[in-house]
């Protein structure tokens, strides 16, 4: 049974048991997210894995969401799923950080406790797109119809591009 993750959890229990948590969160819920988002219907699931690592407390997180966000290009309301992961140590305090292998994330857990929501929250606002546009081709705000003559050029090629770049360098060198 899914819980919602709001609940204050002692981590270190948790990671003896090698305890894993699925979670269902309100995106509601989620103070960080909520302002990004053109909709807070529907929830984000998470999956969170405790265990200790090399002596801390480490948090496998992962999350999946469909969030409404809004398009960049037409200003319109776009549903785009999210997903991410890390794995993340759990430290008591600041100073505690520093100790922390460079490969892991950190979060705070005061007095060894947390909610595991948070957890969930900063995965899934790491995972935020920061200009979302609708799909190519599905945007209201793309121009219908044929291109304009101006911009009738041949179609841009990104890595065609980039073997351009890289030969005007080698060239310059
Ligand atoms: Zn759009």
């Amino acid at each position: 049974m899914p819980e919602d993750g709001s609940r204050l959890c002692n981590v270190a229990a948790l990671a003896d048991e090698a305890r894993e948590v699925d979670l269902v969160v309100p995106l509601a819920r989620l103070e960080r997210i909520v302002p990004r988002l053109v909709s807070t219907e529907g929830t984000a699931k998470g999956r969170v894995a405790l265990d200790r690592y090399q002596g801390h407390v480490v948090a496998d997180v992962s999350v999946e969401a469909e969030v409404s966000l809004q398009c960049q290009r037409c200003l319109q309301p776009v549903s785009l799923p999210i997903a991410g992961s890390s794995r993340v140590a759990l430290v008591e305090s600041e100073a505690a950080v520093g100790n922390v292998p460079p490969e892991l994330e950190t979060a705070l857990a005061q007095d060894g406790r947390l909610r595991l929501a948070d957890l969930v929250e900063e995965e899934l606002l790491l995972a935020l797109p920061s200009a979302p546009r609708h799909p190519e081709g599905h945007c209201p705000g793309d121009v219908p119809g044929p291109m304009p003559e101006e911009s009738a050029e041949p179609t841009q090629r990104p890595f065609a591009n980039l073997g351009e770049l890289l030969k005007s360098g080698r060239s310059k060198s």
